[in-house]
């Protein structure tokens, strides 16, 4: 069994966080992703304009009907940001059999391995780090080559889709389309809901 965890904010999720999720479950022959939304500090969801609940709802709209894809309220939970090694401690100790993988975008990767300590963390997951238009890897830094070397960390090229969260709440609130750049059910969401609405 291979399982990878993908980790964000998801505020809200889009067609980025989607391709990179199939695309892992192709190129890694994963079993499963398990989409796993954070937890925030309530006055960030407020700012924000999306609650806990409704970036876990997304997420879980967007992945229905991909049998791989499964989604984890365990950091929502905690209602507080999760650390990483925390959650992944927390999978691999109930999951002694299971292959982990840990999947993040050009950006997150580089955070991650700048961390204390991300020696725990690999030592239990694989990283896989996905290519991202704005973000390159090409000029990478001493600790991510170190990882590269010992093979913890993969680069993983997918199709560059330059969309973020970002991107869509300033495209909500400027009344752009975003339509074809979030999942439809999504869309469908975010306009029944009124989310981002703000800027
Ligand atoms: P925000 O703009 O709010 O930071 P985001 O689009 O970066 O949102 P996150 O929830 O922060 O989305 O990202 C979750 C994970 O998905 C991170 O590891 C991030 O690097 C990765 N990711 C997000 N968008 C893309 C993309 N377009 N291509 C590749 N990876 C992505
Ligand atoms: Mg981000």
């Amino acid at each position: 069994m291979k399982l990878a965890i993908m980790g964000g904010t998801f505020n809200p999720i889009h067609i980025g966080h989607l391709v990179c999720a199939e695309e892992a479950v192709s190129q890694y022959g994963l079993d499963q992703v398990l989409f796993m939304p954070t937890g925030l500090p309530p006055h960030k969801e407020i700012l924000n304009g999306a609650g806990l609940e409704d970036r876990y709802r997304m997420c879980a709209i967007a992945i229905s009907g991909n049998p791989r894809f499964e989604i984890s309220r365990y950091e929502i939970e905690k209602k507080r940001v999760s650390y990483t090694v925390g959650t992944v401690r927390h999978f691999r100790e109930r999951m002694p059999e299971t292959e982990l993988f840990f999947i993040t975008g050009a950006d997150a990767v580089l955070e991650i391995l700048e961390w204390k300590d991300p020696r725990e963390l690999l030592a239990m997951a694989t990283l896989i780090a996905a290519t991202r238009p704005g973000y390159p890897l090409n000029r990478v830094s001493k600790p991510l080559s170190r990882f590269l070397i010992e093979n913890r960390v993969k680069i993983m090229e997918i199709p560059g889709i330059g969309v973020s969260s970002t991107m869509i709440r300033g495209r909500v609130s400027g009344q752009k389309s975003i339509r074809y750049l979030v999942s439809e059910g999504v869309r469908q969401y975010i306009e029944s809901e009124g989310l981002y609405r703000q800027g």
